[in-house]
C-alpha cells in the first residue's frame, strides 16, 4: 500500500496515520523524495482504504499487491517523464538517443563523436571513464579526468552526459560533471551506492544485472526511489544464458514486462545486449517496436581501434543509418 501524504501535513496528522497502521500490524516506511512524499505500507490485514484515504494530511491511497512498490505501475495514472531540459524529455513521445563511446579515450575521440551527435541531433552522449573490465590488465577508463574533458567538450554544444558511476566514493567528484548517472551491470545490486544515488537529485540509469531478474531490476530502483530521488531509468542490456554464440541474450521481452510492470521509463542497450556489431542496429530499431522509450548504443570514430568494446560499437557511417531510421520509426508512430 502506498499512501501519498500531503506536503503540509502536521506531525499529529502523520502519528494519527502511523497509530492506525500499527492497529492494523502494518509496518510503514516514510519516504520524501524530490517530487513527493509517501508512506509505503507493508501488511496483510485487509481493511478498508477509505478510513486512511480520510484521514488528515493523506492526498491519496493506493493498493498495491506488488512486492515492490514505489517503482510499481499499479499506484501512478501516468508513466514517469524525466525533463532533462525544455526539449529533452526521457518517458516522453519521442524516443530518446544516447550513443558514444564505450570509454572516453582523448579530446579528439570525445571532440569527434561530440560533432557526429550534434549533426545527427542526438542530445546525450554515453561514455564510460570508470570501467568494470573483467580483466584487471584491460583499460579501466580514464577517471575523473575522462569526464571532466567529456563536460567540457559536450556542455558548450548542449550534449548531457551520461556514465557509470561504480562506487559511493566517486559520487562527489562526478555530480557536477554528470547528467545522468549510469549504474552498471555488475552494479544493479550494489545497495549502497543505489542508496547514496537515492539521496541526490539526478536522474539514474540502471541496468538490469548480469544474470539478473525483472523483479530484482525493480527492487534495485525501489532502492533508489525508496530514499528521495524519483527520476529513475530502467535499461535492459541483456543477460547471461548457457547461449554462447553472441555475448549476452537480450531480452527484448523485458521491455514490454517493465513497461507493463512500472511506470518507469525503459531504455534498451543492444550494444551489450548482443555485443556484435553488425546486429545492434536491428536489435535497437527491434527495441523501439517493442516499446523501449529509447536507446543507448555504442559508437567511435573507428571501432576497430576503441581501446573497450569495439566488436560492438557502431561507426560513423553506421550509427547515422540507425539514427534516421529511428527517425522514420518514431514519425510512424506518433
Ligand atoms: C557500459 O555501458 O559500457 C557497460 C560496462 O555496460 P554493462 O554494465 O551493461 O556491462
Ligand atoms: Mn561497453
Amino acid at each position: 500500500m502506498i499512501i501519498q501524504l500531503k506536503e503540509n501535513i502536521s506531525s499529529t496528522e502523520k502519528s494519527d496515520i502511523g497509530n492506525y497502521l500499527l492497529e492494523k500490524k502494518y509496518a510503514s516506511k516514510e519516504v520524501r523524495t524530490q517530487l513527493g512524499h509517501y508512506l509505503v505500507c507493508i501488511g496483510k490485514t485487509d481493511f478498508d482504504i477509505r478510513t486512511v484515504g480520510n484521514m488528515k494530511g493523506v492526498k491519496d491511497i493506493h493498493v498495491v499487491s506488488d512486492s515492490y512498490k514505489l517503482v510499481s505501475k499499479k499506484w501512478k495514472t501516468n508513466n514517469t517523464k524525466i525533463q532533462l531540459d525544455d526539449e529533452l524529455v526521457i518517458g516522453g513521445e519521442r524516443p530518446v538517443i544516447m550513443a558514444g563511446p564505450c570509454s572516453v579515450e582523448s579530446e579528439k575521440q570525445i571532440q569527434s563523436i561530440a560533432e557526429h551527435l550534434l549533426k545527427n541531433g542526438v542530445r546525450i552522449m554515453r561514455g564510460g571513464v570508470f570501467k568494470p573490465r573483467s580483466s584487471p590488465y584491460a583499460f579501466r577508463g580514464m577517471g575523473i579526468e575522462g569526464l571532466k574533458l567529456m563536460h567540457a567538450i559536450c556542455k558548450p554544444l548542449n550534449i548531457k552526459i551520461i556514465t557509470e558511476v561504480m562506487q559511493e566514493s566517486q559520487l562527489e567528484q562526478m555530480e557536477p560533471y554528470v547528467d545522468i548517472f549510469q549504474v552498471g551491470a555488475r552494479n544493479s545490486q550494489n545497495f549502497n551506492l543505489l542508496d547514496a544515488l537515492g539521496e541526490l537529485d539526478k536522474p539514474v540509469l540502471i541496468k538490469r544485472g548480469i544474470s539478473g531478474t525483472i523483479e530484482e531490476l525493480l527492487y534495485s530502483a525501489e532502492y533508489v526511489f525508496s530514499k528521495g530521488n524519483e527520476k529513475l531509468i530502467l535499461c535492459e542490456r541483456g543477460i547471461r544464458t548457457f547461449e554462447n554464440a553472441y555475448r549476452n541474450t537480450f531480452d527484448i521481452n523485458a521491455i514490454q514486462v517493465l513497461k507493463d510492470k512500472s511506470h518507469l521509463p525503459v531504455i534498451a542497450d543492444p550494444s551489450h545486449g548482443v555485443g556484435i556489431r553488425d546486429y545492434v542496429s536491428k536489435l535497437a530499431l527491434a527495441s523501439l517496436i517493442s516499446g523501449a522509450d529509447g536507446v543507448i548504443y555504442e559508437v567511435h570514430e573507428k571501432p576497430e581501434e576503441a581501446l573497450s568494446d569495439g566488436q560492438q560499437t557502431l561507426n560513423f557511417e553506421e550509427s547515422k543509418s540507425l539514427i534516421d531510421k529511428i527517425h522514420v520509426l518514431s514519425n510512424s508512430f506518433i
